[in-house]
């Protein structure tokens, strides 16, 4: 399998990509574990230039607020085709969703289990590509088996 280097997946953070070539990453990051680790690298590096949480709450409030806006630039403008930027091309996007994962793997401690169930669903008899949705359904539900195990573990 062939991956992206963590300055490519700088290109990508910083939105200097085509969108063509910026699919191509989006869908390799759903089923490669390695190039999460890269991309998150890649939008730690980018930091200085990106919102500090402080704590918690800011951080709650600074999402919503984020979401407010954009709801307000699609309510204020809903026959526009073309939107100065979209909430997937921010930065802000970008640090909001690998703070999530982070937070997720550190808590959770399922980044093996990910890599490992990433192992046993990639079926070479399969004809068709799983889409990008079927990828993030799948690592989600891997998320969820790990912590429910976790959960009955320390039930005991
Ligand atoms: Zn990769």
């Amino acid at each position: 399998m062939m991956h992206y280097s963590e300055q490519e997946w700088m290109k990508y953070v910083k939105n200097e990509l085509d969108k063509d070539v910026r699919e191509d990453y989006e869908n390799h990051l759903y089923s490669c574990d390695q190039c999460l680790e890269s991309y998150l690298m890649a939008v730690e590096a980018e930091e200085d230039e990106l919102p500090i949480i402080s704590n918690g709450a800011d951080f709650t409030d600074l999402v919503m607020a984020q979401i407010a806006d954009v709801k307000m630039e699609i309510a204020q403008k809903p026959q526009t085709g073309q939107k100065k930027k979209s909430i997937y091309q921010s930065a802000f996007f970008h640090y909001s969703i690998a703070a999530a994962v982070t937070i997720l793997l550190m808590t959770t401690g399922v980044f093996q289990s990910i890599t490992q169930y990433a192992e046993n669903v990639q079926n070479p008899n399969l004809q068709e590509e799983p889409s990008m949705t079927q990828g993030l359904v799948d690592k989600t539900f891997a998320w969820m088996d790990s912590l429910e195990m976790k959960n009955k573990e320390a039930g005991r």
